[in-house]
């Protein structure tokens, strides 16, 4: 049951513990150190590319029983907590005072805060309010030695080294967080969403680009293509035009006359660039159902196949359409059933691979694909991951945006928390990251 994330990669569990308290996650820790044991922190696995997964025997240690909310500061505006707290439990908790926890990943329905922390989430609300990183203020973490500290604080600046930003992404290899301080962010009063629809991927793609160019930031601005489409239209009945070569969901939030004007703005780009479908939605009912369309992607794609293998690169706004030609090259070359959905507004490219995984080779093609993909987008500029983070799948490629200079800066600071390379191994650097001296002398291999 815990071998595997959402990922392709299956690894080995030896055992895993499911603890209640930070006290217990600390004496796990302990336990594991002193039998000599690695340790990998889980959420709940929902994780696309490895990082829950053991690749050696060791101890798993699944923060889920920790999903408690131990404290809401309304005045703060902040909330102290569990990291096994399911993303959107928190938001339905907090409706009746107005408040939410703005970064919303489409798995929002199953992912933990700590999973969230641990890959710095974004989601297609994470355009105008930042991603997880700008939402977390403070940790309580447990290190690898067993010891519990503190990482940031409730103070508007903390004083000394911001510690707290480095374990945010850190995808479980400097420690683990056991109770997380969340900033919490007021509810709109008033919401539109549109549904625009358009002849080409370069008429939505020019919109993007010519909506954010204008100074106008929607608090989301997501993009699908018509195979997409066609498959959440079947699968949800959302209400998107299957005619669509490309469709784009943009929602403005904020007071009814900035909300008024934005949607105005956003449907004057749109025309421009021949959009043949537009739709405003402020119904909550016809807008939950467009947001339940675009969520619902990936669950789509079952109809296509058993198996699905989702990219995850970022490129410049203004590269979208070259970048993505050249994916659709790539994936026709190696006759590939890809669909797109993805966060348009941020870059962030989600090309989605559909296959069967007990057709011989097909795997390998694939992932062969899938890091020509990777090099097209980091050669327009782009990089390795815009929010599922490296874990196992993407550590490989790390050179292709990282020198060994800065991979060897990020393994000094990996070994400063860990020395004895304890929390999560295998992960995210590739071997032989460490390959400095103190002096800046190459250590021997
Ligand atoms: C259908 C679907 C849609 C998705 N949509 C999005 C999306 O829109 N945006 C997005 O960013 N991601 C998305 N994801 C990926 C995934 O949901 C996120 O990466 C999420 O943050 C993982 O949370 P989790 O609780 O499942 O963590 P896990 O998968 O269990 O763990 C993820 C990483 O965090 C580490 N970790 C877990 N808990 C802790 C902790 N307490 N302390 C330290 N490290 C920890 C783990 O070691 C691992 O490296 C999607 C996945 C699916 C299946």
């Amino acid at each position: 049951m815990f071998a595997k994330d959402a990922g392709v990669t299956p690894g080995l569990v030896e055992a895993a513990v499911l603890p209640r308290t930070t006290e217990e996650v600390a004496t796990c820790v302990r336990i594991a150190r002193k039998h000599g044991l690695p340790i990998v922190p889980r959420g709940a696995g929902t994780g696309l590319a490895g990082g829950a997964v053991p690749t050696e025997p060791g101890l798993l240690v699944v923060l889920t029983r920790l999903n408690e909310i131990h404290d809401v500061d309304e005045v703060a505006r902040t909330a102290w907590v569990g990291p096994g707290l399911i993303n959107l439990d928190l938001s339905k908790r907090l409706i009746e005072r107005g408040l939410h926890f703005a970064p919303d990943p489409s798995s929002q329905s199953a992912s933990t805060i700590g999973g969230n922390f641990g890959t710095n989430a974004g989601g297609p609300h994470c355009l105008a309010d930042g991603t997880t990183v700008a939402h977390i203020l403070a940790a309580e973490f447990v290190t690898p030695d067993g010891d519990i500290v503190m990482m940031g604080g409730e103070a508007p600046d903390t004083p000394g080294l911001d510690l707290r930003s480095i374990v945010v992404g850190s995808e479980g290899t400097l420690g683990i967080a056991t109770k997380i301080l969340v900033r919490l962010m007021q509810n709109p009063p008033d919401v539109a969403t549109l549904l625009l629809g358009f002849p080409s991927i370069e008429d939505a793609a020019t919109t993007v680009s010519q909506i954010i160019a204008s100074g106008l930031i929607p608090a989301a601005l997501e993009m699908m293509d018509q195979p997409m489409v066609q498959a959440v239209e079947n699968f949800v009945h959302a209400g998107y035009p299957t005619d669509a070569v490309a469709v784009l969901l943009a929602e403005i939030t904020g007071t009814p006359e900035t909300v008024l004007d934005g949607t105005n703005a956003i449907e004057q780009v749109a025309r421009r660039n021949n959009a043949n479908t537009v739709r405003v939605a402020t119904d909550p009912v016809e807008r939950a159902l467009l947001w339940r369309g675009r969520k619902s992607a990936f669950g789509a794609v079952a109809q296509k196949a058993p198996d699905y293998y989702l990219h995850d690169t970022v490129v410049p706004r203004t590269e979208l359409v070259g970048v993505l030609t050249k994916i659709y090259e790539i994936a026709d070359e190696y006759g590939l059933d890809m669909l797109n959905v993805f966060h348009a507004g941020d870059g962030n490219l989600h090309p989605l691979v559909a296959f069967d995984s007990k057709e011989s080779g097909k795997l390998e093609t694939v992932m062969t694909a899938a890091k020509e993909m990777v090099r097209v987008s980091v050669e327009a500029g782009g990089s390795l991951s815009g929010e599922h983070g490296i874990g196992l799948e993407k550590r490989d490629l790390m050179g292709l945006v990282f020198s060994e200079e800065d991979l060897d800066a990020q393994a000094r600071i990996r070994d400063a928390f860990d020395p004895d390379g304890v929390m999560n191994p295998g992960k995210v650097l590739p071997t032989g990251s460490r390959c400095f001296d103190a002096a800046g002398v190459r250590i021997p291999t």
